[in-house]
């Protein structure tokens, strides 16, 4: 893969104790320099009018004076410091490039992949919050609808968490689908079936639920039962993925069972379908906590990339997941015309 980075998403200092830390990218860069065929590039920032293109200028300035001032907690989980303002333009940046990268037509084994942060799908179109201040995947998104000739946008969310930012900014709006398969009742509380869109954007928020435990198998039922065949009704230009690797079985602040081989079968999925429906591909880092995990998951799309196989899911989804997809099969508007 082609992956995105900037020095300066280093310098977004959580302080000592906080899950999402610079470390994280550094634990990703080091186990990559171990594969082959591992290539960054730097992107520009987002620029003003970009980020404002989704976030409400009143806020951006906002968070320009917090972080001007020397930031601090902008509530109990959200951090910053003077330098995550252009460590925020940076990840956007590199969101943006992703986007506009895949649409350039590349692909293959130089499919690209942001590893930015902070991280962006929480962040809702007038706050930050649940570590994230730019919503990185909305900005990339918009900003290729109103620059590029792409009309439609899909932007898929495996991050354990639900994206309530990216399904906020879109929820009315025709132009961009939000589908997301994420741990029920964890933070923030949100994407429960029912919320499917509405006016213009009836239709086009898609969210999979799963109980606590769920894992490789109940991961592939949603995406190959659910949110496929909502993609392919959508017929979207690009694809991004929102792509967080805290439903790993081994990191520490969920309690789902995705393996590391069930990032590469998603991943291949995924790939898969933007090919079948002829859509441009690109990448987003969200959440991850483990830097093992988190590490090895990015190693493990890279190498999907790369031509690895990936391993089949042993086992059916559980009962409550079966029960679960034939719901949203049958209620939901994106599924039923
Ligand atoms: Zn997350």
């Amino acid at each position: 893969m082609k992956f995105g980075y900037s020095e300066a998403c280093l310098a977004h200092d959580t302080g000592g104790r906080h899950p999402e830390t610079p470390d994280r990218l550094r634990a990703i860069r080091e186990l990559l320099a171990r594969k082959h065929g591992v290539e960054y590039v730097e992107a520009d920032p987002a620029s003003r009018a970009a980020v404002e293109a989704v976030h409400d200028p009143d806020y951006v300035a906002e968070f320009r004076e917090f972080c001007e001032s020397g930031g601090g907690n902008w509530d109990p989980d959200t951090v910053a410091v003077e330098a995550t303002w252009e460590a925020a333009l940076r990840s956007a940046g590199l969101a943006q490039w992703s986007a506009e990268t895949a649409l350039d037509g590349v692909d293959g084994r130089e499919t690209p992949f942001s590893i930015g942060r902070p991280p962006g799908h929480h962040a809702v179109g007038d706050d930050a919050m649940g570590f994230c201040f730019f919503n990185n995947a909305a900005v990339a998104a918009r900003h290729v609808i109103d620059s590029r000739s792409v009309s439609r946008v899909a932007i898929f969310d495996w991050d354990v968490h639900h994206g309530n930012g990216t399904q906020d900014i879109f929820y009315d709006v025709g132009d961009v689908f939000y589908a997301s398969v994420h741990e029920e009742g964890l933070y923030p509380g949100t994407g429960e079936v029912g919320e499917s869109g509405t006016d213009a954007g009836e239709g086009t928020t898609l969210n999979v639920p799963l109980p606590a435990g769920a894992g490789d198998p109940e991961y592939r039922d949603a995406v190959d039962e659910v949110v496929a065949p909502a993609l392919r009704e959508f017929d979207p230009g690009l694809v991004l993925v929102s792509a967080g690797f805290d439903a790993h079985r081994h990191d520490p602040i969920s309690r789902m069972r995705v393996s590391t081989d069930g990032y590469g079968m998603l991943t291949a999925r995924v790939r898969d379908l933007a090919d079948e429906i002829g859509a441009a591909l690109g990448f987003v880092l969200e959440g991850g906590y483990g830097l093992d995990t988190l590490s090895e998951s990015v190693a493990e799309v890279h190498e999907t990339f790369d031509g690895r196989r990936p391993v089949a899911p042993d086992g059916e989804a559980n009962e409550d997941v079966r029960e679960l997809i034939d719901e949203i099969r049958t209620d939901h508007p994106a599924l039923n015309d």
